[in-house]
């Protein structure tokens, strides 16, 4: 079973885009139905693969935004660089109906799932947020009680993706607590903060958690993830429990 596992993941297969959601103006998430049946733990990712009529070939990673509770679907949720060459596709081009290729799920490193046990403490910087929103939908809909923070980071509220379901979930009080930073605007809410994260972010939302985390995961860009999980070290946390996840760039 284990290697008939292995081998559907190594094989690219078809994707039929059944879904396009946007989220932010940057950001829009689409809902694929593999031809596969295909089986990921959150945290996880896709290499995403197009191909032109002439041969041409582009392939990216995208984490999984979806959890694999609730349904067969996989939600991507891609950022548009302007001058990328495969966001603008799906920002621009893709249309319902459209078919792709993807191969995965990817990752073993970066996964958390309700049997790991908590507390945790996740940390995002814009897109960098997506797999660890799959962890959170994961919690949710396992019924999980482990505690688990969310310290997100964005440059203004309405680019943060998924804002609203994170808000809502918070808000239930039953574990899952989340930290929003804007780096370009002034935060409209009292109990988050309004500049990068730094290690004074880092120290406040540790004493946050009950007690020091078992794991922490940190997702985004290159630089984003060095400042977040030196602050992590030089706060205490042991570097083997961190986990990372580098976008690039
Ligand atoms: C594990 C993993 C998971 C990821 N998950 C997500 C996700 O959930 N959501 C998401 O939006 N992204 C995610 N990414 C990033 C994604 O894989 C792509 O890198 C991103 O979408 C940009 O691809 P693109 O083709 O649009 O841009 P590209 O064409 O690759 O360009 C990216 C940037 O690099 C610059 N660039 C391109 N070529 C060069 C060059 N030769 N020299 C210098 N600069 C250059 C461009 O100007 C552009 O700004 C993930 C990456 C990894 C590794």
């Amino acid at each position: 079973m284990q290697d008939e596992l292995l081998a559907v993941q190594a094989k690219w297969q078809k994707a039929n885009i059944i879904g396009i959601v946007r989220q932010t103006p940057r950001v829009t998430s689409f809902f694929f139905k593999p031809a596969l049946p295909f089986f990921y733990r959150p945290g996880q990712h896709v290499d995403v693969r197009l191909s032109a009529p002439d041969g041409y070939q582009a392939q990216r990673s995208y984490s999984i935004a979806s959890a694999p509770d609730s349904s067969e679907t996989i939600e991507l949720a891609i950022e548009r660089l302007d001058d990328g060459e495969v966001s603008t596709f799906f920002h621009d081009a893709a249309e319902i109906g459209d078919e792709i290729e993807l191969r995965g799920p990817i990752g073993g490193h970066f996964v958390w799932t309700t049997e790991d046990g908590g507390p945790v403490l996740l940390i995002g910087g814009g897109s960098g947020v997506v797999p660890l929103v799959s962890m959170v939908r994961h919690r949710a809909a396992q019924g999980s009680a482990a505690p688990v923070l969310l310290l997100y980071s964005a440059r203004t509220w309405d680019e943060l993706i998924f804002r609203d379901e994170l808000l809502g979930l918070a808000q239930r009080a039953n574990g899952f607590d989340l930290s929003l930073t804007l780096t370009r605007e002034a935060s409209p809410r009292e109990n988050h903060y309004a500049r990068r994260i730094d290690p004074a972010i880092i120290e406040d939302v540790l004493a946050r958690l009950p007690m020091p985390p078992k794991l922490a995961f940190v997702c985004g860009a290159n630089a984003f993830v060095t400042t977040a999980a030196d602050a992590l070290i030089s706060a205490g946390v042991p570097a083997n429990i961190i986990r990372v996840e580098r976008y690039g760039v």
